[in-house]
This record gives structure tokens, C-alpha cells and sequence, in this order.
């Protein structure tokens, strides 16, 4: 190695020292959380333009002087223009646009020329954002973090080794990102706040508000979202099953009934974990909020069986389809 390759290596080990120490996550043997200020803001500005798009606004119950209020009109007008249509979750600009943002700091090293123009409507509201609502929201997201903090580090060792061996998928190597944000998802189908992942690679966004008063709904939330990477919809162990049966049973594709899998496994295994720890979970999400309530009874007979060794799982999945047709 010559002397300015040799510094040129010095130099970019001490830049990305650099550019990591200012990012401080609370992290986990799984998981690496972040309660990002931008990403927050961006959020909340998205949610707000679009609960005017489908309703009236909810969220802004702050008192704000005239000129806050003109500043906010404008960056929730920018998100009205410019970015509604882009799904949080599916839209690569916003997928890519999480990436970044969640890895800056307040103060903003380089903004790469896609996210210019964004993030000068972002820059433009931030003192309004800095004043007003982030205080509240960041107190809420780091509020929910600590509060679940203990429990993660008590049961992740048993969720990650039972989900693994239900799936027979490897669980990703590297801790798997998480990001709070005070407000959530929604979308025209559902008006509730909801986490969403995205996946290769993993990032999961959580959020602070929503059914936070179950006691135990967040840890099953969080399991359910790391989950995801485990159980895609036509492939890997569990969705290449279902997909494997339902072709040799020549019937149409029960809809979103991997997803279901998904929500009975990670439900399940965090109710045990729960009343384990001494925390009363009687109802899972899924039960809570009626989610796939025509599958549930078969699930909760066939998979039950399943989780418990007792079945295969494609002996398991023939049963259910049998039961739905
Ligand atoms: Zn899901």
C-alpha cells in the first residue's frame, strides 16, 4: 500500500467514525432503535397532508402563531403537491429517502440532489417542528422505547430461536434497524396507525401512538414487523408451502394467508413471552382487532398443532385450505 492509499483508507475509516458517532441507537442483541428528528418530522408532515386529503386534520392541536401557521401551510402544502401519491412504505423515493435520513443527525452533513428540494421544505418548517411538536414527540417515542426496552432484551433470545424454527429461515446477522416515529402509516383502507417494514434490506418503522394502552401490543407489533423478513409471500419455507399446497389443490389463493401465518406465529409466541414475564396478553392483535376472522379458528386448531410439533406444516396448511373452501 502506497502512502496516499494509505491515508486515503485512514481518512475514510475516520470520516465514517465520524459520521457514526453522532448516530447514538439504544441497541439490543437484535435490534439497533433510533428516534430520528427529520424522519419524525417527515412523517408527521405526510400524515397531516394526508388526513386533509381523506378527512379533516387530526393531528395539529398545537397553538401556533401566524407565521408558524404559514410555515407549517407550506411544507404540509409541499407534501400535498409533491409527495401524497408515494406510498411510506412501497414508494422506493420514500424507502430510499428513510435510508438516509434516518442515518443524519440535526445537523445535516451533504444532502444528495434527489432529496434537495424535500429537504428544504423540511429545513423551512423545522424551527415550527423543533418548537412546538417534537418535544412532544420525542418524549412519547423515547417514552415507548425505554418503557419496552427491558422486555426486548428479556425475551428476544426465545422469539428470535422459536420464529427461526418455525419458518426454518435464518434470522438477518446484522441487528435489524428500527426506527420510532410519533405518528405512523396510514393508509386510504385503513385509517389507523400502523408500523410498516421494508425489506431487503430490513427496516422497520414503529410508531409511539396508536394501541399503546395494551400493555404488550408493542413488543407483539415490533415481533411481528422483524418477522416479516422470515415469511414472504410465495417463497422461503413458509409461503413456498403454502404456494406448493394451494397448486396442488388446484384451488385460488386464500388472500394475504401467509400474512395470517405471519400474525398467528408472531402473536402467539409473544403471548407466551408476555405471560411469562408475568404480563396478562389474553387477546393477540390479531384477535383484538378482528383480523382474518374467517382463517382464525382454522389457524388457531391447525397452526396451533403445528407450534406445538404435533403436525406438519403442510399437513397443517391442507387442513386449512380444506376448511376455507
Ligand atoms: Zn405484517
Amino acid at each position: 500500500m502506497n502512502k496516499k492509499t494509505l491515508l486515503c483508507s485512514l481518512l475514510s475509516i475516520f470520516l465514517s467514525i465520524c459520521i457514526h458517532a453522532q448516530i447514538k441507537r439504544d441497541t439490543t442483541k437484535y435490534y439497533s432503535f433510533n428516534v430520528n428528528y427529520w424522519f419524525n418530522l417527515h412523517h408527521y408532515l405526510w400524515l397531516e397532508s394526508f388526513m386533509q386529503v381523506n378527512e379533516d386534520s387530526t393531528i395539529i392541536d398545537q397553538k401556533l402563531s401566524k407565521s408558524e401557521k404559514v410555515k407549517l401551510d407550506k411544507a404540509i402544502s409541499y407534501y400535498s403537491e409533491n409527495l401524497i401519491e408515494e406510498d411510506l412504505r412501497t414508494s422506493d423515493y420514500m424507502t430510499a429517502f428513510k435510508f438516509w435520513i434516518t442515518n443524519q443527525n440535526k445537523v445535516l452533513n451533504e444532502i444528495p440532489d434527489q432529496f434537495r428540494e424535500h429537504m428544504k421544505a423540511l429545513q423551512e418548517v423545522s424551527s415550527v417542528y423543533e418548537k412546538v411538536f417534537w418535544p412532544i414527540h420525542e418524549k412519547a417515542c423515547k417514552s415507548v422505547l425505554n418503557e419496552y426496552l427491558p422486555l426486548i432484551i428479556e425475551t428476544e433470545e426465545t422469539f428470535v430461536q422459536d420464529i427461526t424454527k418455525l419458518t426454518r429461515q435464518f434470522w438477518q446477522e446484522e441487528k435489524l434497524p428500527v426506527d420510532i416515529t410519533y405518528v405512523a402509516k396510514v393508509t386510504k383502507w385503513n385509517l389507523r396507525n400502523r408500523p410498516y417494514t421494508s425489506l431487503f434490506p430490513t427496516y422497520v418503522v414503529m410508531n409511539a401512538i396508536g394501541e399503546n394502552d395494551v400493555k404488550g401490543n408493542w413488543l407483539e407489533l415490533l415481533y411481528h414487523e422483524s418477522a416479516h423478513h422470515l415469511i414472504l409471500s410465495s417463497n422461503y419455507f413458509v409461503g413456498g408451502t403454502i404456494n406448493d399446497v394451494v397448486e396442488t389443490m388446484d384451488i385460488k389463493m386464500p388472500r394475504q394467508l401467509g400474512h395470517s401465518y405471519l400474525f398467528y406465529f408472531t402473536g402467539q409466541l409473544t403471548k407466551q413471552l408476555l405471560e411469562k414475564s408475568g404480563i396478562v396478553y389474553d387477546e393477540t392483535y390479531m384477535v383484538r382487532n378482528g383480523l382474518y376472522k374467517r382463517y382464525y379458528p382454522l389457524l388457531d386448531k391447525h397452526l396451533k398443532a403445528y407450534m406445538r410439533r404435533e403436525t406438519t406444516l403442510v399437513e397443517a396448511t391442507e387442513n386449512i385450505i380444506e376448511g376455507l373452501k
